[in-house]
Parts: structure tokens; sequence; C-alpha cells
């Protein structure tokens, strides 16, 4: 089969849901205005922004830092070590070679070292572990965000990761969490930075075409702790969908984000963390750390303490 661009060149990915296939360099070029669009939708940011860009080492998140340099965007990454033993240190070594090839050096967080890594803080606090990870990733995002003077933070997620969530969040009907599912999580006066995923056009599969015809080296296996078997599900039900139906998961999506108005405004809600047992209207800075926080100790200088103590209160 030809590529449908330049009608010359051997097609290399076939699209369905465009009607399309392309040869690589095509690809390319399709690729890059997928997520130009993405960006310019939405605003996410523009030319003067620098981006701090989360990156784990895998495919979405290298993927995502390779094209927004390659957009020409002033970009510097965010590795966040979790301390699972084996699985953090190949993901490291993913990031720092990306990283080093394209003479970048990566802002690394050690939870090891702030005292909490994964598996011993839900250990010890006896909370799942994605729980943990996620206030300790929000946490980071916004500290490093904040001292390094980021204003915007973006992530690697992909078409397929958000119709996975929005088709979960309808079917239990989470309205607080539809509210709030968007490309673009405001930043707000509360110290809590923008939070971006220029990905959110391009499927699961383009990202990973895109990897892997950039020659991109990423880490393939899946985290350890991952369980949450739940998402998988509506993942493959919407690939069945998708497969009868080329196009479902991006109109499925847009037509959400069309019924959906503006992005919810960045402030205090159910899933952001913030939404502290305590009931404060208005944030107050934590009495150990200074983040922003609903209660007088932020949550993760509360999990610390629980960690540091050895036992769940
Ligand atoms: Fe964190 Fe859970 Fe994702 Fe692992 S699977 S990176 S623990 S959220
Ligand atoms: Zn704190």
């Amino acid at each position: 089969m030809k590529c449908k661009r330049c009608r010359n060149a051997a097609a290399a990915v076939d699209l369905p849901s465009h009607h399309s296939a392309f040869c690589p360099d095509c690809f390319f070029v399709f690729f890059r205005r997928q997520v130009e669009e993405g960006i310019r939708k939405f605003s996410l940011f523009d030319s003067r922004d620098r981006v701090l860009v989360c990156v784990s080492g895998g495919k979405d998140s290298l993927v995502l830092w390779d094209i927004l340099m390659e957009l020409g965007y002033e970009t510097e990454g965010l590795y966040i070590d979790l301390g699972i033993d084996g699985y953090s240190d190949r993901s490291r070594e993913k990031v720092l070679a990306f990283a080093g090839a394209r003479e970048k050096e990566p802002i690394v967080v050690d939870l090891r070292r702030e005292g909490v890594p994964i598996p011993e803080a839900a250990r010890k606090s006896r909370k799942e572990e994605c729980s943990v990870c996620g206030t300790v990733k929000r946490y980071f995002f916004n500290r490093v965000a904040a001292s390094r003077g980021f204003p915007v933070v973006a992530t690697g997620h992909n078409l397929d990761d958000e119709t996975a969530r929005l088709l979960g969040n309808l079917l239990h009907w989470h309205r607080e969490h539809l509210e709030r599912q968007h490309p673009l999580l405001p930043e707000s006066g509360e110290g809590l930075v923008r939070k971006v995923k220029p990905l959110w056009r391009v499927s699961e599969l383009e990202t990973a075409a895109y990897g892997f015809l950039k020659g991109i080296d990423y880490v393939t296996e899946e985290c350890p702790m991952s369980e949450d078997a739940t998402s998988l599900v509506y993942k493959e039900a919407l690939s069945l969908i998708e497969e009868k139906m080329p196009g479902t998961r991006s109109k499925f999506y847009q037509g959400f984000l069309r019924g959906n108005g503006k992005p919810h405004e960045g402030g205090r809600g159910k899933g952001t963390g913030r939404n502290e047992a305590e009931g404060r209207e208005e944030p107050v800075h934590c009495s150990v750390c200074g983040a922003p926080t609903y209660a007088e100790t932020c949550a993760f200088c509360r999990l610390k303490e629980m960690v540091g103590k050895g036992a769940a209160r």
C-alpha cells in the first residue's frame, strides 16, 4: 500500500480511524500536527512557557518529551524514582539515556532519599500503592514546578488513557471526576501549577508507532504495583469498538469535551488529593513544608510522618 499523503513511498502505519496510511516521514508530519492541534485547541501553553515534562521511562512520556522538543518548546524532564526495586532502576536508566542523547539532564526526585519509597509508604500507611503514588507525584509536580519556575507541567496521557477514564467515570457516574476531566487543568492561586496532557488527540497505537519509528528506547514492562485492572477492561472494550467502528474513540472524547465546555478550575476537588478531611474552605500553608493544603499538614507530610513512625495511624 502506498502512503496516502505523498503517494510515493510505501505506507508503514495504517490508521483506519483517519482513513489513512502513511510512510514514516508523512506519519511524523501527521503526528506533529495532531499534537500541535491538541496544544492549540485548548491553549495548553505557548512558546514562552517553560514546560516541565513528567517522564516515567515509558513510551508515552518519552514520546511526549521528544515531540515537544521537536516542536521547539523549552522543556525539562522530571523523573520521579518511585523506589521500586529493579523497575525504578531500569526506568531511570532509560530516562537518563534518552535525555543524555539529547544533551539534557532530567530533574530527578528520588523517593528513597525523600523517605517515601512507594512500596514501603503504602505498607506503612496501609493505603493502596497507586493512591500513595498519586499523592506523592502531585506533591512533587507542584513543588518542583514552583521551586524552579515552571508555569506548566505536562504528562503523557494519550487518547486511549483519556477515553478509558471517561468510560469508567460515565459507567459509575463519577460526576465530580467528569467535571475535572480535561486536557487542561488550570493553575490556581493556591500554588497549584497548570497541568496539561498534550497527547490527548493521539492514540496509544500512534504514540507507539512514533516511538518505534523514532527509535526511542523505553521501558516496556508495566509498573509491578499496577493493579488497576479495571482501566485495562475499559481499554479493551474501547479497542473492540474501535476495531469495528474506527474513529469512535476520538469522537467519544471530542464529543465529551465539546459538551463539557471550559476546563474546570484548578481548585479544590475530589480526585485532586486536596480535599482533606478537615474541611477548610480556604487553603493554608502546610505547617511542615509550606505547600498549599486544606488541612494543617499536607497529605504528603502526613504520609511521610506515617512512614517515619513505621505504623499506620
Ligand atoms: Fe504509581 Fe500505581 Fe502507576 Fe505504579 S501503577 S506508577 S504505583 S500509579
Ligand atoms: Zn507538607
